[in-house]
């Protein structure tokens, strides 16, 4: 199961033909745009999540604004639809251990598939995470490792070391995971083929799965044209946007990460190249939302009942600035990803989770 080519850039699996059978689960109903078998064995309800028109917001803009609510996932984040798929993949094929790199949302989601799994799980997390997402990792029971050193590198650092003691990383932009986030797509085209989708994107694999889904519908003839795809970033942290702005073909590093959006908050995105190059290649655009605008945005979302965490409202800020400098135009149909949810869950129990500090440098003494 390779996860990188040897040019150092993401593998993807090939494009693929289908139709939509209905009814069933997402598993069931998108079965065909896969290449791989997939079992439903083991599924906690992932995806079919709702599209909700967000009233007091489009009329504001003067647009029709949705939200893909993603809060409603069994870990309440997008994370599972891609999490899912890497977990039953490696299972199959006779891995007892999985493991991944985060400090959010899909550690919690890696360690709950894990265990749901019953595999040995493996979370690798930064050293200054605080107690409330550790313990809602905990609550799952994996082995947690604090690591001290720069979440970019560790990313690289972890496939390594996953390939010689035989831990499978299902990472950011894994495989996989970036075609379990294809559902995504999928379903929103189940109900509308949008003007624009707005993508609060890090790594860049569910950016990379939305797109994919909608390029698959294309060359199956089922719709006609695809939406305009806007990877949206958080400023302060916003590698993928910086190199977008200075039309260069690779990101850089960042050093800074000063984004009220942490989720979104990686400084050398795995599938930032990817990202730019999908950018070019079908005329997309990339923005990046400041604090303040994270903030009225993460208000104005509940107002109209939605709670969703920073990262998960970046796409709403993103929608008012591109209207604003009219790259959205009046009247036009905008899909905003609301990624994860808001809600501060009241810290779980322990289910004595083996918790270790480690250097970077230390990593194969897992
Ligand atoms: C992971 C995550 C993202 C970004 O996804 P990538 O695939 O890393 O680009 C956006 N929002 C939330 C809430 C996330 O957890």
């Amino acid at each position: 199961m390779e996860q990188r080519c040897q040019c150092g850039e993401p593998i993807e699996f090939e494009y693929q033909k289908g139709e939509v059978r209905k009814p069933g689960s997402v598993w069931n109903r998108y079965r065909e745009f896969y290449g791989f078998d997939i079992s439903e064995s083991y599924s906690l309800g992932e995806g079919d999540t709702s599209l909700t028109s967000l009233n007091k917001l489009s009329s504001e803009l003067g647009i029709e604004l949705f939200a893909k609510n993603e809060t409603t996932n069994p870990t309440w984040s997008f994370k599972d639809r891609g999490t899912f798929l890497g977990v039953q993949q490696a299972a199959k094929n006779d891995f007892s251990k999985i493991g991944t790199v985060s400090t959010g949302n899909m550690a919690v989601s890696v360690a709950a598939y894990g265990a749901r799994f019953d595999l040995d799980t493996h979370i690798m997390v930064s050293k200054d995470i605080d107690k409330v997402k550790l313990s809602q990792i905990g609550v799952y029971g994996p082995k947690i490792y604090r690591v001290d050193g720069d979440y970019g590198d560790l990313y690289f650092r972890s496939l390594e070391v996953g390939k010689s003691k035989e831990v499978y990383f299902i990472n950011s932009d894994d495989p996989y995971r970036v075609e379990g986030y294809k559902t995504i797509g999928f379903e929103i085209a189940e109900e509308m083929v949008p003007d624009h989708i707005l993508i609060p994107t890090s790594s860049g694999g569910l950016f990379r799965g939305i797109v994919k889904s909608f390029m698959e519908l294309k060359k199956s003839g089922i719709i006609q044209r695809l939406p305009e795809f806007t990877a949206v970033q958080g400023e302060g942290c916003s590698p993928i946007y910086y190199a977008y702005k200075e039309e260069r073909d690779e990101i850089s590093h960042v050093k800074e990460k000063n984004t009220f959006a942490k989720a979104i908050a990686n400084p050398y995105p795995p599938s930032g190249n990817e990202v730019l190059r999908k950018l070019k290649q079908l005329d997309g655009n990339c923005v990046s939302v400041c604090d303040g605008e994270i903030i009225s945005s993460q208000k104005e979302l509940a107002s109209e009942g939605i709670f969703a965490q920073p990262a998960g409202c970046v796409g709403i800020a993103a929608a008012k600035k591109l209207k604003d400098n009219e790259r959205i135009e009046e009247g036009e149909k905008v899909v905003s990803i609301i990624t994860g949810s808001g809600l501060k869950v009241r810290s779980g129990e322990f289910k004595g989770s083996q918790i270790t500090d480690l250097n970077i440098d230390e990593l194969e003494t897992i």
